[in-house]
């Protein structure tokens, strides 16, 4: 059967650019941050954070006024006490975990989601999750506990996510069974989750799960049927969790703007053996739509450039997008890290002289920007505030993350993520 679309649209580029690798002095978040979007998600879950007040701070502010509702995350706080060796981490770990699940019986998932100081201590959370796990697991409270690592040492901003899906993936029940079935993997907000569900339904396909679910008694089961597609691109451990399971990646651009939601689409419509006529059939309209709310957002972008320092891994596709739909020009796309495979669909269709790189030298990449001077830069918010006084108009890559972006329906939004940072300096010169 021929494809439903081609994955390389026709103005792809002939080959991918090359990746300069960077190690230096990094501006980026730890992977607590992740907690902030996936509390939202898994709406039975809790994330127990043993860390300091820092991490405290980090979280609570990262979710701004939000905790008028008891929140579904918290700090465990390692004080001078624990650091200094005089408590034992453990017994207060349980007492704060017995206490917690006493006063909270809708948690059915808890994460202990480990911090640079639990790593400094060597509190070995894994033997803490799994001491608990039997415990509460196996009790009538039937909670699971699970633990990943969040801190600064190990993980940058979304790696927290990668790493906390890496930690479920091997409670994930297994088939047997060949029946063939779609897995999309990657937190996305529910009403996104919602149309790609109502767009695979539309091609007949409704044996589509999404990785997380909103609740942990909806996680799927893998068997050798099992093809997925990710939704995010920051998700290298899960993905080979998932494929050691047996599961199988489909290799897409990631569904950002109006082409890349239909190479992504397409991908699974080829896996599921649906018609051209179908595929076109249920995309029409949306995708229409899409087209034309990027439309308006042309006018301030097109021609522009754009400079991106590394943050949240959705740079390169971020660049296709914004490349290809909004005629921008891209001074640099820099990227925490590069997933060769996850990100070739996207990388293969910039520019092949569009300069790449992997990793960070703070002070060196600055020097390019301002040596660039590009319309518009996309970094973190230690950055944004130093360049906005140098005169820079600044986007906050944390905002990509926060605010549902792909799909259809979303692609407006997230060209005016970008076209709106240019009409507020407009205003502001005027
Ligand atoms: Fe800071 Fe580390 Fe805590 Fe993150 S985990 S808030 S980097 S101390």
């Amino acid at each position: 059967m021929s494809p439903v679309i081609p994955i390389r649209s026709s103005t792809a580029e002939a080959c991918a650019p090359d990746i300069t690798t960077e190690r230096g002095q990094r501006e980026v978040f730890c992977g607590l941050t992740g907690i902030i979007w996936l509390h939202r998600k898994i709406q039975d879950a809790f994330f127990l954070v043993v860390g300091s007040r820092t991490c405290a701070h980090l979280i609570q502010s990262a979710a701004g006024v939000m905790i008028f509702a008891e929140p579904r995350f918290g700090t465990a706080i390692i004080d001078e006490r624990d650091l200094a060796g005089l408590a034992d981490c453990n017994e207060e770990l349980d007492k704060i975990v017995a206490d917690l699940l006493q006063r909270r019986p809708d948690i059915k998932l808890l994460f202990l989601v480990g911090s640079c100081p639990s790593e400094v201590i060597k509190l070995d959370l894994s033997r803490a999750a799994y001491r608990l796990n039997t415990q509460y697991g196996q009790s009538g409270a039937g909670v699971k506990v699970l633990n990943y690592s969040g801190s600064g040492i190990e993980t940058t901003f979304t790696q927290g996510e990668d790493a906390c899906l890496a930690a479920l993936v091997p409670t994930l029940k297994t088939t047997d069974s060949p029946h063939r079935k779609l897995l999309v993997v990657g937190t996305l907000a529910d009403v996104v989750e919602d149309q790609f569900r109502a767009l695979f339904g539309k091609m007949g396909m409704h044996d589509v799960d999404f990785f997380p679910p909103r609740r942990s008694a909806q996680l799927p089961s893998i068997g050798p049927g099992t093809v997925f597609l990710l939704a995010q691109p920051f998700l290298a451990d899960t993905a080979r969790a998932l494929e050691n399971l047996g599961a199988q990646h489909l290799p897409a651009p990631f569904p950002l703007g109006a082409q890349g939601t239909t190479a992504w689409l397409a991908q699974a419509a080829n896996a599921f053996g649906v018609s051209h006529d179908v595929f076109e059939n249920a995309i029409d309209a949306p995708r229409k739509r899409a087209v034309q709310a990027v439309a308006k957002h042309r006018t301030e972008l097109n021609d522009k450039t754009i400079f991106f320092f590394p943050d949240s891994q959705l740079e390169i596709p971020l660049a296709r997008f914004l490349h290809h739909e909004l005629g921008m020009h891209l001074a640099e796309v820099g990227t925490p890290y590069v997933h060769r495979k996850h990100m070739e669909a996207d990388l293969i269709q910039l520019p092949s002289n569009t300069r790449v790189v992997e990793g960070q030298d703070v002070e060196q990449q600055l020097d390019r920007c301002r040596a660039a001077n590009p319309d518009l830069v996309v970094c973190g918010l230690g950055l944004a505030n130093p360049l906005e006084a140098e005169g820079f108009t600044t986007k906050w890559a944390i905002e990509l993350v926060f605010t549902p972006i792909q799909g259809y329906e979303q692609a407006g939004d997230l060209a005016g993520l970008f076209s709106r940072p240019l009409i507020r300096r407009l205003k502001l010169v005027a």
